[in-house]
């Protein structure tokens, strides 16, 4: 790969944090013996303010620190890490905290599809018109976000991982579900993967002519964290990439990149710009989807800055999701009354174009569940929550409003209560 202005290195390693004090690189080491670390030096020399780094969003982002692991956990590793206790005692130790940190939420592994009484394990299908898959060589990530769902995947020795190498089942699959029009790539990040092991994937299924298969999605954060993999001058692979969308595009597929972006600190260099101008000029639509996260973007304005932004960028707003129960949540999350007033306030300033975006949306193990406000009840003056599925396994459940009671402290779906009597 040749880069011309950008010298870039992948960060393991918290030696190159050359802007941190001793003691905060220490705590960086400790943490993240259980919360898989790592950046490149895009992320770390232009977009963080290392200046202010301690509240700086992409820092928090990308670097882990002692109050995403409960003190007692924190305290235990530290101890084990100074007491240079034999690694597999570590291992240990490690292991059993992440366990304790909810690996799968939403119960993602009951959604592994069966071809010919065998499982597919690279794939996930749960909503009947679309199919995830994981592609084996997409399942790491230019940096790690802090908050990340996906975390057990990039942790090589907990048994939790999902991927699959062939394609080939996964497209016979597809050919024997006639609602199923999507495939989504993710991972991981797909964007990781060279073109060319792209095009192996993308080759076949364009070769398979499967009638029914009309929508080819990339999950990816790339557009924040590693945008030359759109700029040829800058990478000397980007221009196979830009040929492989148009090719998609011109074989009638409908192309959607699905952009992750946290904080619109995240769209201000040029070559962000200019790798989303290169993606649009192939045909594809960008969609853009974050979750609302505590010390990160929870902030309306910054939200409908953000969206109103995206909007003149090229990109579509699409998703706000409440963070999931997973791995550090307790440090990201917020209750769901909280996200619900930052949503309706930056929706409400972001004006037109950004009424696109659905949201919050709570990625629950029936469905997506979007909170759609916080109702008076003419009928005994308490609060209730409006909810709809936008998604759900059983598509007949999806878009029919209904109500919960209203909680101030919840932070999740399966928190909320249902309600017993007639509300009209
Ligand atoms: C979110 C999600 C999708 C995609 O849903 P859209 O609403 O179409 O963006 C597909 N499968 C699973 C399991 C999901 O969680
Ligand atoms: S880029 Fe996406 S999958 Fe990768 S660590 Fe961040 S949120 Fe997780």
């Amino acid at each position: 790969m040749k880069l011309i202005s950008y010298n870039v290195k992948n960060f393991r390693s918290i030696e190159y944090m050359k802007y941190l004090p001793e003691e905060v690189k220490q705590e960086i080491e400790i943490v993240s013996k259980v919360l898989p670390f790592k950046a490149n030096n895009y992320v770390v020399d232009y977009l963080i303010d290392w200046e202010n780094y301690e509240t700086d969003p992409v820092y928090i982002l990308t670097f882990p620190n002692r109050h995403m692991l409960p003190k007692e956990d924190y305290l235990r590793v530290k101890q084990a890490v100074e007491s240079e206790m034999p690694s597999h005692k570590l291992t240990q130790i490690v292991n059993d905290i992440r366990l304790r940190m909810n690996p799968h939420p939403a119960n993602q592994q009951s959604n592994v599809p069966r071809l010919n009484g065998e499982t597919l394990d690279g794939v996930q299908h749960k909503y009947r018109d679309i199919a995830l898959f994981f592609p084996t060589q997409g399942q790491t990530c230019h940096a790690n976000c802090t908050f990340c769902f996906r975390w057990p995947q990039f942790v090589k020795d907990l048994d939790l991982q999902f991927s699959m190498k062939e394609i080939d089942d996964v497209i016979e699959y597809i050919r024997s579900q006639d609602h199923l029009h999507e495939i989504l790539f993710t991972g991981g990040d797909p964007m990781i993967m060279s073109p060319r092991t792209i095009s192996r994937y993308i080759d076949k299924i364009i070769e398979a002519k499967i009638p029914h298969l009309d929508t080819i999605r990339f999950g990816t954060k790339s557009l924040t964290y590693w945008p030359f993999a759109y700029l040829p001058q800058y990478n000397d692979e980007a221009q196979e990439l830009l040929d492989l969308f148009k090719k998609i595009v011109d074989n009638g597929f409908h192309l959607s990149i699905m952009a992750h972006f946290n904080h619109i600190n995240e769209m201000s260099n040029a070559v962000v710009s200019e790798a989303i101008q290169n993606i649009r000029s192939t045909g594809a639509q960008i969609r853009t989807q974050a979750p609302l996260l505590r010390h990160i973007n929870d902030d309306a304005d910054m939200w409908s800055k953000m969206w109103s932004k995206q909007v003149i960028m090229g990109m579509v707003p699409y998703y706000m999701f409440v963070e999931r129960e997973t791995g550090p949540y307790g440090y990201f999350q917020l209750p769901i009354t909280k996200v619900y007033d930052i949503y309706s306030d930056a929706i409400r300033k972001a004006g037109s174009f950004a009424k696109t975006v659905t949201g919050p949306v709570m990625s629950a193990a029936p469905g997506k569940v979007q909170i759609m406000g916080v109702v008076d009840s003419p009928v005994d003056d308490e609060k209730y929550f409006m909810l709809q599925f936008v998604r759900n396994r059983d598509y007949s459940k999806t878009f029919k409003p209904f109500f919960m009671k209203y909680d101030e402290q919840a932070t999740w779906f399966d928190q909320l209560k249902e309600v017993e009597k007639a509300l009209v």
